[in-house]
């Protein structure tokens, strides 16, 4: 296991160093691995970003986001910069099945591994961990590292910008998961001058009609609620996909929609992908729906916010779903 003063004197000569997030990157993922390649990019180090697949078009505003190399695009590239790289950070993500096939390049690979996260449950496969499921997200956790480094004096506009992002998008604006070190970190990040009203615009404000109209359909014609498990679902089927040319990242933020009801507490978006379905979980208070996922999705995330995939039919799955909930819920 490294300590910080061994990273510090790894960085002290240029590195060829590769930054890896979770399979669809959002605006924390997207946000911490960004701020951290203009940081080392600025001390001299070469870097990639690389994400499993694409990300939204709404979070392409962020600097250097045109440079990560998306995996599924550009396997050859990603392969030859995952080779030859001396220094590895995973960020935003708690195992390595959340980055795909590219775990197995990972797994014996004999450059210094950095794990950065803040989901539960992190697996052991790095030489320095900075896991932490009481951070507001990631980007916050790469300020702390920077702190660590003493370098969080010496940051600039945009890697300000990109941290804020991830903060942002991670609580919602500031909604949930925020602790105090959650307003140092962001007051801290503002005297870089960032412009938050610009930022808050381009985060929530540019959304496409197409988007909305989703939103509309699903509010109207695909919720069910379940009062005696106080439980909101929303479902698209493979139709709406198509109807509604439903592209990844299309339905990012609908599952909240749910929670804004008053009777329920948990919510799920239960969406019929080429090859699985897949279950957006959200929850209030003590009920845990990273437990749910964990248990019966093969998946994870957070207390109050998971995810997780199951095979077999859209209908199915919703049944499963549905006989499982008294177990979580009291
Ligand atoms: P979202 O519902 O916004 O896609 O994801 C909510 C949280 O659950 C995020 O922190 C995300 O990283 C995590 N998550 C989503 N899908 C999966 C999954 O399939 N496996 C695991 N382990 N975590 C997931
Ligand atoms: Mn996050």
């Amino acid at each position: 296991m490294e300590g910080i003063l061994e990273i510090v004197q790894f960085l002290q000569s240029p590195k060829d160093v590769v930054i890896f997030s979770h399979r669809n990157p959002d605006g924390d993922a997207m946000g911490s691995s960004l701020a951290l390649k203009l940081f080392l990019e600025n001390t001299g180090h070469t870097v990639s970003v690389i994400y499993p697949s694409e990300y939204p078009a709404t979070l392409c505003f962020l600097p250097k986001s045109d440079d990560a190399i998306i995996f599924d695009f550009e396997t050859e590239k990603s392969i030859e910069k995952i080779k030859n790289a001396k220094l590895m950070f995973f960020l935003d993500f708690s195992g390595l099945d959340r980055i795909d096939k590219m775990g197995e390049f990972v797994v014996d690979h004999p450059a210094m591994k950095i794990h950065i996260d803040h989901h539960l449950d992190p697996e052991p496969f790095a030489d320095f961990v900075l896991s932490d499921s009481t951070a507001s997200s990631t980007s916050e956790l790469v300020f702390r590292f920077f702190e660590l480094l003493g370098v969080h004096n010496r940051l600039n506009h945009e890697i300000a910008t990109c941290l804020l992002t991830g903060i942002i998008t991670d609580t919602g604006s500031f909604k949930y998961n925020v602790t105090s070190t959650t307003f140092k970190i962001a007051g801290e990040l503002m005297k870089y001058e960032p412009d938050l009203n610009d930022l808050q615009d381009k985060i929530y404000n540019r959304q496409s009609e197409k988007y909305i109209r989703l939103l509309g359909h699903c509010l109207a014609n695909r919720m069910e609620i379940i009062p005696e498990y106080k439980t909101g679902i929303i479902k698209l089927t493979k139709e709406d996909y198509k109807t509604y040319d439903i592209q990844r990242g299309d339905t990012e933020g609908i599952v909240n929609y749910l929670m804004m009801i008053n009777s329920v507490e948990v919510a799920a978006l239960i969406t019929e992908q080429p090859t699985i379905i897949k279950l957006s979980l959200r929850s209030k208070a003590d009920i845990s729906v990273q437990k749910i996922a964990r248990d019966h999705f093969k998946g994870g995330g957070h207390k109050n916010a998971s995810g997780g995939a199951a095979y077999g039919n859209l209908e199915a799955v919703i049944k499963k779903f549905k006989s499982i909930l008294p177990n979580y819920i009291k």
